[in-house]
């Protein structure tokens, strides 16, 4: 299993995080990204990268943050990429669900990153909440930056729409929600050479384990899932994912 997204750097790992990641590549997982939100978080997550052999890091500013970027930060963010292990810039995107940071510097900060990344030839790892139309505004514009659409909860059309334009699609423990009715037929719009999966680890435990500190581990039920949707077994499912983040992000086999 190939776990796309994840904050193992959250302080909830603080008490057991160098136990529980040696611990998840003995129970199947083979490869993690740990994404950062912003400068001290995309830190984080490159010395945890540096840690371990399969885990890979991403950096960039979440929208939450936008408002807290200053001077020149996408020097900082330039030095932060150019690190051994990091494949991806995010998350990067917008999120109307809570409005931390105002919608005309969040979509600022998010353009900023795409050009960025448009800039190094890099993937990008999408945040979209409740921000639909803006966000596929903005990745239209940027026709030659590819990346994936996390924890991915928009409409059918919309995922055949970014399939389209080349995006990849990942989907997270919500896709195992009773009433993810919507979710589970939006996956059915993804071929399966498109599509990721994830945790969005502490955040989104699966069913039967929702409300649980969520791990890769975890992960096999939203493998169990996916594989139910394309009518596959669990292991060309899982072997899918991993080998679609592979392609995403030049990670050598
Ligand atoms: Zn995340």
């Amino acid at each position: 299993m190939f776990d796309s997204h994840t904050h193992y750097d959250d302080k909830w790992f603080d008490e057991d995080r160098d136990i529980l990641i040696p611990s998840l590549f003995e129970q199947g997982v083979e490869g993690i990204i740990n994404v950062g939100c912003d400068m001290e978080s995309s830190m984080r997550s490159i010395e945890i990268a540096q840690r371990y052999e399969k885990v890979y890091a991403a950096v960039g500013v979440h929208p939450h943050s936008a408002a807290e970027v200053s001077g020149n930060w996408l020097d900082e963010l330039d030095g932060l990429c150019r690190q051994s292990k990091v494949v991806a810039i995010g998350e990067i995107g917008l999120d109307y669900h809570y409005d931390y940071s105002s919608r005309d510097v969040q979509k600022a900060v998010f353009e900023k990153q795409m050009e960025f990344a448009r800039e190094r030839n890099m993937p990008v790892i999408i945040h979209d909440r409740e921000a639909h139309g803006d966000v596929i505004d903005t990745v239209n514009r940027f026709p030659e930056v590819k990346g994936v659409f996390h924890s991915f909860s928009g409409s059918y059309e919309m995922a055949e729409h970014l399939v389209k334009r080349g995006w990849y699609i990942s989907f997270s423990g919500s896709v195992t929600f009773k009433t993810a009715e919507k979710l589970r037929h939006a996956v059915t719009a993804v071929p399966i050479d498109r599509v990721l999966s994830e945790t969005d680890s502490p955040y989104l435990s699966p069913v039967p384990e929702r409300g649980k500190r969520n791990d890769s581990y975890r992960m096999r039920h939203t493998i169990e899932k996916l594989a139910e949707i394309y009518e596959v077994s669990f292991e060309e499912m899982s072997n899918a994912c991993r080998d679609n983040a592979y392609r995403l992000f030049g990670i050598a086999k």
